[in-house]
């Protein structure tokens, strides 16, 4: 789950990470308020959850209150499209926070490496611009430092990763501490991911988290009762973020063939054989268990709020469920809901063959192997839109 940035400041501020002060607002009457406590001098920042956002035009610099709260009058409300989201994100509150003056800014994350099955921390004197280009264009700019699980970081360790990354000899020190307090938010918050871009160094002499972005394991979001009453808007994707008020494992993919199925595995069969097919994955959804038919209609409910979907893939595997009660709960739910889109149904396991035949003559195609079932849908909604 990710964290806003005002949550994310909040937290590192508990761990020790200097922030700019600031006041969360929600209109622009209580955004002018807040500038109007630091003089006007201040920063406008939309509270969402995604990247690109500066570009988008959801942070600016103000030196007049008047100026900042209407600025953020007109901003609350207002969709927000970057590069990493185009389907954008309703800015629903603001931070308004104390200006600082930068003269420097550098970039630092801890973050889980799998490969090396540790965490790492990656620090580079190049900050304030999009981390994945600086890897690109100069990955010799980005120093990592593992942790070892056992025995954390030392000291001297940290010094010589900060040196390496070219941190300015009378930044080091701060640096250090920051570090340090961004491996301990992490462990202690099942965090999997701490980032401030920009570390921001200040013309007198300060280090500050200008920006900060956490996010929580949300597996571990039961340890964490205070962000849990946020966690559903926490999803970047409307449609996810239902998913999550249902309980649903979903994930929004961008393509046009919605598909359905219980078990994770599964479910990953199925969009590999809709790509095979030539198609394209809408989503990924697994059904979990049992399969009742109101569960199969919140489902079907879910992938076609995507308005992009022409065609529906339901592939379930019956084990000690019966393939004929998948059946029912299918019709069940069809029964309740106008779906005008081709679907396809395989069903295989117990009782497949009684699941296929109660199928027949129902707006559902049954397919008996998960190859057969891509291609009838793939070519179903192509020939379905033209
Ligand atoms: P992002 O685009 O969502 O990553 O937004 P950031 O919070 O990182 O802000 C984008 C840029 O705005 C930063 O790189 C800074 O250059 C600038 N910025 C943000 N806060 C301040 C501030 O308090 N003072 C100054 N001078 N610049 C700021
Ligand atoms: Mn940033």
């Amino acid at each position: 789950m990710k964290l806003h940035e005002y949550q994310s400041k909040e937290l590192l501020e508990r761990y020790g990470v200097a922030v700019p002060r600031g006041t969360v607002a929600t209109d622009g009457p209580s955004a002018h308020q807040a500038a109007e406590q630091f003089g006007g001098k201040v920063v406008v920042k939309a509270q969402v959850l995604m990247g690109g956002r500066g570009k988008a035009g959801g942070v600016k610099l103000f030196d007049s209150a008047d100026e900042a709260g209407k600025f953020a009058g007109e901003l609350i409300g207002k969709r927000l499209v970057s590069i990493q989201n185009p389907t954008g994100l309703v800015v629903e509150k603001v931070l308004v926070g104390e200006l600082i003056d930068i003269a420097e800014e550098y970039y630092l994350s801890v973050l889980l490496d799998r490969a090396e099955q540790r965490l790492v921390v990656m620090v580079s004197q190049e900050g304030g611009m999009d981390i994945e280009e600086v890897a690109a264009t100069h990955p010799a700019a980005i120093v990592r430092l593992y942790v070892d699980p056992a025995w954390g970081l030392a000291d001297f360790e940290v010094r010589d990763a900060v040196a390496k990354a070219n941190i300015p000899a009378k930044a080091q020190r701060q640096m250090v501490s920051m570090i340090k307090a961004l491996v301990k938010t992490y462990i202690e918050s099942d965090a999997d991911l701490v980032e401030i871009n920009p570390v921001a160094w200040t013309s007198d002499e300060k280090l500050i988290a200008a920006d900060a972005k956490v996010s929580i394991d949300d597996n571990a979001l039961f340890r964490h009762p205070e962000y849990q009453a946020t966690k559903d808007d926490a999803a970047e994707d409307p449609i996810e973020a239902e998913a999550s008020r249902r309980d649903i494992a979903y994930v929004r993919l961008g393509g046009d063939i919605g598909i359905i199925g219980n078990g994770a595995g599964l479910v990953m069969c199925s969009m590999d054989e809709v790509k095979a097919a030539g198609g394209n994955p809408a989503n990924f959804l697994d059904v979990g268990g049992g399969a009742q038919a109101e569960r199969v209609q919140q489902c079907v409910e879910l992938v076609l709020m995507d308005e992009n979907v022409r065609g529906l893939l339901i592939n379930i595997f019956g084990g000690i469920t019966r393939g004929d009660e998948v059946a029912k709960g299918i019709l069940e739910a069809f029964g309740k809901i106008d779906v005008k889109i081709p679907v396809v149904a395989r069903i295989e396991g117990t009782a497949s063959d009684e699941a296929i035949r109660m199928l027949e003559g129902t707006q559902i195609v049954g397919a008996v192997t998960m190859q057969e079932a891509a291609a009838k849908i793939v070519a179903l909604a192509q020939s379905s839109t033209g």
